[in-house]
């Protein structure tokens, strides 16, 4: 089996709707290329507007037997499906390495997270429940049901073609919603092969439909505007969330926004620099450093800025780019050519206003959509590049001389998504914590990212959480019922 192979039952990459692969209704198809070197992979289904709506009436006919399959049930299908995906990492891989471009090692990583969220949603579909309680006043209990939402419209971006899915797919079934995706144009594929291992689990047809498009602007404005659609969960850029927000409103659809970051990593001046270098390399390079959670802005304290510089730059400029799929690359392509001549302008400008380029600040020549490891000193902090996402494996390093001007420098962003902290004083790291206006905050690590933990953000970056406890809660309504007795 390879990658591709994943794809086999996909009614050649065509549309799943009521449970079926179906061709688009004008037949028309886009096509997947490699980021690595722009070859065409294969093509799939150009979903319209009908098809979108064909998705949503599949739901909607599905939504009610659904929400009346036990719990048990629906746990067990997701624990199936996470079986089953992870039985066959490697091809889930190669599938999500080849379209997207990361390494096979951090492919592999997204599968073993991404499934985890099938493994924990299958865990908390039995734990749905509500209260029971005698009013303060006596004289009557008040009683709580939660029901499952309703219909759902999942938009997901490129970077996590598999675990942007299952963060949302996972607790929409554990609940008892059924759902309408939309992966991002660039990475449909690893969504396709997951409709095909969660029928196989068992889920039956017309709970998952998947529509690939070409024109998700026109699909989402179309569904948007039915009011039988009642959530909206998108995870991508603030700007396009902005709109789906305002196109929520006109039916009120329930919406949860996992939107852009820009990542703060301090590092204070008590430091284990060493630790704090390994984690800026996971924070920072992960996906290339195209993640919402990848580290931005590196808020280093200035009497060990230069140590961390020179050993962070060793690090990444020792690191080989390359193919996802070829042995020993450390970091693959970007996604297309706009990601690298954005980073690259970033980091021009970054110099031109007098930072120090300690390592890379080159695009390889083509073809593919390289860009090397680069490390930035002395940052100014209104530089565009510590403002704005970088999407792509540079650390800029901007220096301060006190905690309260590193807690400032910090919450100096309109998004509030993940930050990280590197301090050996507790008291210290419990003030930052608290100061910080970001919905995640990482101490002493690089990596924030769990499936039973509160996933999110706040301010621009959105609002709402996938994984733990609070990930089911944006799937399901609650009912109050009044018992006078
Ligand atoms: P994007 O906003 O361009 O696209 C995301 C998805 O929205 C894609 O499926 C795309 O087809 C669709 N889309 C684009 N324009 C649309 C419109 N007008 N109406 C409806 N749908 C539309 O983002 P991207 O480039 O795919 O992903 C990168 C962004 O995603 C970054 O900002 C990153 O920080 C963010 N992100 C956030 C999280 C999180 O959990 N907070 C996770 C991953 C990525």
């Amino acid at each position: 089996m390879t990658g591709l192979d994943l794809l086999a039952k996909t009614g050649s990459r065509g549309l799943f709707i009521g449970g079926q692969w179906r061709e688009s209704a004008t037949g028309a198809r886009f096509e997947v290329r490699d980021p690595a070197d722009e070859s065409v992979i294969t093509d799939v289904a150009d979903g319209d507007t009908h098809d979108a709506m064909a998705a949503l009436d599949a739901a909607v006919t599905a939504q009610a037997g659904w929400a009346d399959t036990p719990p048990r049930e629906r746990g067990e299908i997701l624990r199936r499906a996470f079986e089953a995906i992870m039985d066959q990492a490697d091809d889930f891989a190669e599938l999500i390495s080849l379209e997207m471009g990361k390494t096979l090692a951090e492919a592999k990583g997204e599968v073993g997270y991404g499934a985890e969220f099938f493994r924990w949603f299958a865990e908390e579909a039995v734990r749905i429940h509500g209260r029971w309680m005698q009013a303060p006043a006596g004289g009557s209990r008040l009683l709580t049901i939660r029901k499952p939402v309703g219909p759902c419209l999942f938009i997901t971006p490129w970077n996590f073609p598999l675990a942007m899915g299952t963060r949302k797919i996972g607790p929409a079934v554990a609940a008892g919603c059924t759902m309408v995706v939309k992966p991002a144009e660039l990475t449909p594929l690893t969504m396709l092969a997951l409709a095909d291992v969660l029928t196989e689990a068992g889920l039956p047809g017309g709970v998952l439909n998947v529509v690939t498009t070409s024109d998700s602007k026109s699909l989402s404005a179309t569904l948007m505007a039915d009011d039988r659609l009642r959530k909206v969960s998108f995870t991508g850029s603030t700007p396009v969330g902005k709109v789906l927000v305002r196109q929520s409103a006109d039916e009120l659809q329930r919406v949860s926004m996992e939107l852009g970051g820009n990542a703060p990593f301090i590092v204070f001046e008590d430091a284990d620099v060493a630790a704090a270098v390994d984690g800026a390399m996971i924070a920072k390079m992960r996906n290339m450093g195209e993640a919402c959670t990848a580290a931005n802005r590196f808020l280093v304290h200035e009497s060990v800025a230069r140590e961390f510089a020179d050993l962070l730059a060793q690090r990444m400029g020792s690191l080989t780019t390359g193919r996802g799929q070829t042995p020993g690359t450390d970091v693959g392509p970007l996604i297309n050519a706009d990601a690298v001549e954005s980073v690259g302008k970033l980091v021009s400008d970054a110099v031109q206003d007098g930072a120090e380029l300690v390592t890379g600040g080159e695009a390889p020549e083509g073809p593919g959509h390289f860009y090397a490891p680069t490390v930035l000193l002395g940052v100014s902090a209104e530089a565009r590049i510590v403002n704005e996402e970088i999407f792509g494996p540079v650390a800029p390093i901007t220096t301060f001389t006190s905690d309260d001007e590193a807690i400032a420098m910090a919450n100096a962003t309109e998004y509030g998504l993940s930050s990280y902290v590197y301090t050996r004083d507790l008291a210290r790291t419990v003030k930052v914590a608290e100061a910080l206006q970001f919905g995640m905050v990482g101490v002493n690590t690089g990596l924030v990212s769990n499936p039973a933990a509160p996933f999110g953000g706040v301010k621009a970056s959105g609002f709402g959480r996938e994984g733990g406890f609070e990930g089911i809660e944006e799937y399901l309504d609650t009912t109050y019922v009044a018992i006078p007795v």
